[in-house]
């Protein structure tokens, strides 16, 4: 199994920091791969990057909701030309530096998202994506 970061991701970066095999990459350009991402093939499965994310962005694959039911006011953050993803998101990451994402939207409390959409990417992002040499 893997763990699964999904579209809840706002690049707080937390997670980089404690996972013991260093196994998850930031996506570049965030424009095309918005989300930090775990390499399925390394995660070891120990849960650790779960509790640092702020956003509780992270589930292990199998937990993924399929049906999550928004509390009202998160944020999903999709690549761009994404339909419906035309909100701008600014904050800030777990060093202080400025986050900026111009593809997202804001659930609305009630609103009832399939996540495990967001499983493959994470596959993707290795094997069709820049994967770990996003980090050079
Ligand atoms: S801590 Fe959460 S928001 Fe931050 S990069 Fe990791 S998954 Fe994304
Ligand atoms: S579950 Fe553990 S090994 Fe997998 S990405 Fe999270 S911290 Fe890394």
């Amino acid at each position: 199994m893997t763990y699964i970061i999904t579209s809840l991701c706002l690049r707080d970066a937390g997670c980089v920091e404690v996972c013991p095999v260093e196994c998850i990459v930031p996506g570049k350009p965030e424009t095309e791969w918005p989300w930090f991402y775990i390499d399925p093939d390394t995660c070891i499965d120990c849960g650790a990057c779960v509790p640092e994310c702020p956003f509780e962005a992270i589930f292990p694959e199998d937990e993924v909701p399929s049906d999550y039911v928004a509390k009202g006011g998160e944020r999903l953050s999709m690549p761009a030309g994404t339909e419906g993803f035309d909100e701008t998101y600014d904050g800030s990451n777990h060093h202080g530096e400025p986050v900026h994402l111009e593809h997202t939207r804001t659930l609305e409390e009630g609103e009832i998202i399939d996540l495990t959409k967001d499983n493959q990417p994470n596959y993707d992002y290795f094997q069709e994506g820049p994967g770990y040499s996003a980090l050079d």
